[in-house]
């Protein structure tokens, strides 16, 4: 393993006391909190490949990579020297440029969006495209699914997933997910079981006509892992027959699960799609997009307004633009992606049959959840129903040898291209290890 057991985390420790002085709960977004793992949170010096290092020097196998943006490793050189680059062209104009432009006609070009508009998060790409689909309908109502996770706008913070789930004790499981959210609005976002064709159906029959749009997570990575069955996509795609248009957040999946994301890999096809994470290569970028009768409802070119004082910022395209481009210049690492994700599942689940720990792995592509029950999972209610005492169990097991896991039962990990075999062994190692521990706790 890369790491003695017991290494030293004064270092973290001294951080996040004085961040807690100053930050509420110590972090900037609150699963970094390690609240339902428990221990301290690993404060981070640096990043390169498959590694980070924390502040007291301590390595760590990276399954979180900035959760998903990392797709090809931190500190991939041509993304570094694209920033570098960027960086002393200028770093903000408030004015377009080259590199914007550059990076939407990759972006259209890959996955059959007509026009996109860049934002600076996922919460901002959902919220923007919930209103562009308002505006274009004329239709109030919108509709997710129970788990699914969007970004924080308030009219999506409604049966949230993840975050929401590991802070359940908090928050409450009830719809909205969050105080401040006000049951007026949560009342214009429907809520439907993932996977349950019927009941959208139902639903769609009663009250499609006054339902903007349908958003869903292609492949859920917010509830842990959870795979769309074929009647629940067909289902989906019978959702416009209302004249609602289907709005596929592929934030986490987009680039990632191919080059066209769950869209390309399942054979969807929305009407909107929002972005974040890999389209940024690390910087704080969002999208969303889709045909262009639609999108041209967006100002200035039409009513809907949005707009962003760092939207489109040369700094944050750049390291997008080179983050696709690799991408495009290495069409095995899907393939790759997969491959090692496989391998991971097979390893994990041959290291908890030995040690007697029941779990149920859920992957696709480089996504994949351990569930500590027997499964299957689905749905949010089934992934719900996990062990999660057992999880933090094995998650400290795991970060004790080296392995820095999801610190939540309900999130995905995510793979890089530039995890090997190396890694891999390390993992199943610690992993072993870590599943004895829950044996015996
Ligand atoms: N949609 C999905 C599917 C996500 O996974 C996330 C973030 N995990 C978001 C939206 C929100 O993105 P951001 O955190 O960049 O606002």
């Amino acid at each position: 393993s890369t790491q003695p057991s017991g290494a030293s985390t004064a270092q973290s420790e001294a951080l996040f006391d004085r961040a807690r002085r100053v930050t509420p709960g110590g972090v900037n977004s609150p699963v970094r909190a390690f609240r339902s793992v428990g221990g301290v949170p690993r404060f981070m010096a640096s990043a390169d490949g498959a590694y980070l290092t924390d502040a007291d020097g301590t390595r760590y196998v990276d399954y979180i990579g900035s959760w998903g943006p990392m797709i090809l490793g931190h500190n991939h050189p041509a993304v570094r020297d694209a920033v570098v680059q960027a960086a002393q062209d200028g770093t903000s104009f408030g004015a377009p440029g080259w590199r914007e432009v550059d990076l939407a006609e990759l972006v259209c070009r890959v996955t059959g969006a007509q026009k996109v508009r860049f934002v600076n998060s996922g919460t901002e790409a959902t919220m923007s495209a919930l209103r562009l689909a308002r505006g274009f309908t004329g239709r109030k109502y919108t509709l997710k699914f129970r788990g699914n996770y969007h970004g924080h706008a308030d009219a999506l913070l409604v049966e949230a997933g993840s975050g929401l789930m590991t802070n359940a004790d908090q928050l409450g499981t009830a719809a909205p997910s969050s105080a401040g959210v006000p049951d007026e609005y949560a009342r214009l976002t429907l809520v439907s079981e993932y996977n349950d064709p019927q009941a959208l159906d139902a639903l769609m029959r009663e009250r499609g006509h006054e339902i903007a749009a349908v958003i869903f997570e292609p492949v859920v990575g917010n509830a842990g892992v959870l795979l769309p069955t074929p009647d629940f996509l067909s289902a989906l795609h019978r959702v416009r027959e209302h004249g609602t248009l289907l709005i596929a957040d592929e934030v986490m999946t987009g680039f990632r699960l191919s080059a066209n994301g769950a869209t390309g890999r399942l054979g969807l096809t929305p009407d909107l799609s929002c972005w974040g994470k890999i389209i940024g290569g690390g910087l704080p970028v969002g999208a969303y997009g889709g045909r262009a009768e639609i999108m041209d409802f967006v100002s200035p070119q039409g009513p809907v307004y949005q707009a962003g004082t760092l939207s489109g910022n040369p700094l944050a395209m750049s390291a997008g633009l080179a983050t696709l481009q690799a991408l495009q210049d290495d069409p095995g690492l899907y393939a790759r992606l997969d491959a090692y994700t496989e391998r991971l599942a097979q390893g994990l689940q041959a290291a908890a049959d030995e040690a007697g720990v029941t779990v149920c792995i859920n992957h696709v592509g480089s996504m994949l959840t351990v569930f500590f029950q027997a499964g299957p999972v689905a749905t949010y209610t089934d992934a719900a129903r996990s062990d999660t005492a057992a999880f933090a169990v094995w998650f400290q097991g795991l970060l004790r040898r080296g392995v820095y896991w999801a610190p939540s039962q309900f999130e995905s990990i995510f793979v890089s291209g530039v995890h090997g075999d190396t890694e891999l062994q390390a993992t199943l190692q610690a992993a072993r290890e870590a599943f004895l521990e829950v044996a015996a706790h």
